[in-house]
């Protein structure tokens, strides 16, 4: 049976063009997109367009839209074999990883792609990009199931868990990085996948959930030599707040002043998540290697493993979206929900 894509544009620079007047990059007209890529109409699947409106420029993506996003892929699920999503590069790590958890019991490639130059420019790679995404989304076994039913990113020949990316270069094709996982895939002459890295449903026909519930009540503190008392005092204390991401130095450490770290169990008797993630692209934290990330530890922060900033953002509204307690998300966090982590 014939195969069939929904591609699915939401705006960002693949879309854009430049404005006369300004000469600013603005979106322009979904059919315009395909027009620039006729190549499209040659695959033997069925691919169908869905334009966002308004078209966004990725900085613009709020939660809301992911909410959208995933109503749309619900809406449509039943109706295709895979999805491909045209989305800004500057948020993409985060919109995939939201995306990630929202969709739960997910047996359909949901591959996220979009360009560095405009697809109307010559040496466009929104093109190829566009082109590989499509072909992803619609490979399957010879049982008819998808190769990649995972959300996943793919940029400039790599094809990587959505959850996993960091945007690494506004500059360079290769815009993306997942420094703790390995590729999904990668496209040359052919597309070679990584089968064993692949996250496949322990059972297949579980209905696809969403998960609509995201609390954003989240505060990320990156530490740095210098912090001054009264800013991390306002910060974590932010009247509301449930959770806090400390982006740490090196395997997870911070400073072991006094008034840190009183801030910081005062915190942890007030009842908030605190979550530890490296500011360091690759490698995990451990909170047992050093002094500094032992006293984290025993003032109830919670390890992120070698999460991406990204990606523990969106864990943390999805799991606070589903679970009015805080102990209960900080159990879940401490599991590896969707390939996010490395334990
Ligand atoms: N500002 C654009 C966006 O994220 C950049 C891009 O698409 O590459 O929407």
């Amino acid at each position: 049976m014939e195969r069939s894509i929904l591609i699915i544009y939401t705006g960002g620079t693949i879309g854009m063009k430049q404005d006369p007047v300004d000469f600013t990059l603005k979106p322009f007209n979904f059919g315009q997109i395909l027009s620039e890529v006729p190549e499209i109409r040659k695959f033997v699947c069925r691919v169908d367009t869905y334009s966002f409106s308004p078209l966004i420029d990725s900085s613009d993506a709020q939660p809301e839209f992911w909410i959208d996003l995933a109503r749309l892929i619900k809406k449509e699920y039943a109706n295709y074999d895979g999805f491909v999503v045209l989305h800004g590069t500057d948020t993409m790590s985060f919109t995939a990883s939201a995306l990630s958890f929202m969709l739960e019991n997910l047996e359909k490639p949901v591959v996220f792609t979009g360009s560095q130059l405009p697809i109307g420019m010559l040496r466009t790679d929104g093109k190829e990009n566009l082109i590989s995404a499509v072909e992803i989304a619609s490979a399957a076994d010879e049982q008819g199931r998808p190769i990649v039913p995972e959300v996943t990113v793919f940029f400039d020949s790599h094809l990587y868990r959505g959850n996993r990316t960091i945007k690494y270069s506004a500059e360079n094709f290769w815009a993306f990085r997942s420094e703790n996982a390995p590729a999904l895939a990668d496209t040359g002459i052919h597309i070679k996948y990584n089968i064993d890295e692949i996250r496949y449903p322990k059972q297949y026909g579980t209905p696809l959930k969403i998960s609509e519930t995201l609390d954003t009540d989240v505060a990320i503190l990156k530490i740095f030599p210098g912090m001054r008392e009264n800013m991390v005092r306002a910060l974590v204390g932010t009247k509301g707040l449930r959770a806090v991401i400390l982006e740490t130095f090196g395997s997870g450490n911070a400073p072991t002043q006094k008034w840190f770290l009183d801030i910081i169990s005062e915190a942890d008797r007030r009842g908030l998540i605190m979550m530890n993630i490296t500011q360091c692209i690759a490698g995990c934290v451990d909170m047992e290697a050093y002094a500094t990330g032992i006293e984290l530890k025993k003032m109830g922060v919670v390890s992120g493993y070698d999460s991406t900033l990204e990606a523990a953002l969106a864990k943390l509204f999805y799991l606070m979206g589903k679970y009015a307690n805080n102990d209960d998300v900080k159990r879940e966090l401490n599991k590896n929900l969707r390939g996010e982590i490395s334990i």
